[in-house]
Order: C-alpha cells, then sequence, then structure tokens
C-alpha cells in the first residue's frame, strides 16, 4: 500500500510559487482503494491507544482527519485558519514554507487529558503543526501521535515537534 501511495502522489513544480514543488494528494483521495488504504495507515500510528478526539489541520487536515475519526469512531475537531471559527477560540501564529498565518481552535473542543492523534496531509517545516500542538498544549490535550500522511524530512520539522511521537506514511 505505502508503495502505491507513493506512486500516486503527484509533484506539481512552482506551486503555489517558484521553487515549492507542491504534493499534490488528490489522486489519492479520488481512489476508494488508496483513500480507504491511506487512513487504515493513519489510524495505525495511534500504536492501539484509545483516542478521544482526532484533531486535523486547515484545510487537507481535514479530509484524512475527519475519516480516520470516523474509522475510530471518535469526534473530530477542526483546527482552522484565523476569522472561520464561529465560537471562543485560542489562537497561535506560525511560518509555513510559503507565507505566515495564524491558527485557531474552539477553547472547549478538546478536554484536558483527553487523548488525542493530530492529523495534518503534510509536513514540510513545520511550523503548522508546532502551532496546533501549542494550542492543544494549552487545552491540556494529550497528543497521541503527530500523524503525516507525507514527511518532507529535508526540511527538518520533525525537530520542532519534540517531544511529541511523530509519525509519516511516507517520507521524502
Ligand atoms: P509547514 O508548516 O511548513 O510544515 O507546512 C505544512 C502545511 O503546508 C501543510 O498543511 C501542507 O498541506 C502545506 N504544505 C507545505 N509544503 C507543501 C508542499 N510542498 N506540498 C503540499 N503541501 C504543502
Amino acid at each position: 500500500m505505502v508503495g502505491k501511495l507513493r506512486d500516486a502522489i503527484r509533484d506539481v513544480p512552482d506551486f503555489p510559487k517558484e521553487g515549492i514543488v507542491f504534493k499534490d494528494i488528490t489522486p489519492i483521495l479520488s481512489d476508494g482503494e488508496l483513500f480507504k488504504g491511506a487512513i487504515d495507515l493513519i489510524c495505525e500510528t495511534a500504536g492501539g491507544v484509545k483516542i478521544d478526539k482526532v484533531v486535523g489541520i486547515d484545510a487537507r487536515g481535514f479530509i484524512f482527519g475527519a475519516a480516520a475519526a470516523d474509522r475510530m469512531g471518535v469526534g473530530f475537531v477542526p483546527v482552522r485558519k484565523k476569522g472561520k471559527l464561529p465560537w471562543r477560540c485560542s489562537e497561535a501564529a506560525y511560518a509555513l514554507e510559503y507565507g505566515e498565518a495564524v491558527v485557531e481552535i474552539h477553547e472547549d473542543a478538546v478536554k484536558p487529558g483527553e487523548k488525542v492523534l493530530l492529523v495534518d496531509d503534510l509536513l514540510a517545516t513545520g511550523g503548522t503543526a508546532e502551532a496546533a500542538l501549542k494550542l492543544l498544549g494549552g487545552l491540556g490535550a494529550e497528543v497521541v501521535c503527530v500523524t503525516f500522511l507525507i514527511e518532507l524530512s529535508f526540511l527538518g520539522g520533525r525537530e520542532k515537534l519534540v517531544p511529541h511521537p511523530v509519525a509519516a506514511i511516507l517520507e521524502y
């Protein structure tokens, strides 16, 4: 399955700006076997620990995170770009591989001590996931694993996420 997933990912040079090789995961989403296989592997990164909530990062983390939450029979919580969530929020600023942003979470979305699987499609510099971890730390969540479909390991983003356990299905 891992090989099939790797073969399906499409490299798009110079998107959304020059010098970025964008990893397009839509060919995985549009193939039932691959999408299911990706969700199976993401769920396995919980290592058999009983998860209370899956938290997904805006926007492709919602797709994988929500499907993983449904598969595990648990709730899903979105970490969104600033200004999208309607209720009271905590916020954290971060730098992207291409730009800067602020992410938010509803302050009552995760309860202290809840076991969380944090999911995004891709780990680049690690800034986004680091900000999401700050939000979850502020709410008192216990992060069981930070799970990515893809890790661009040459960017060293994993170091920003220490001491949390990090898992990636595909490394580049
Ligand atoms: P970072 O904060 O640098 O780890 O960036 C991770 C976020 O930006 C993820 O939500 C990804 O969806 C997106 N991203 C960054 N670089 C890429 C890339 N080369 N291909 C696809 N998505 C990317």
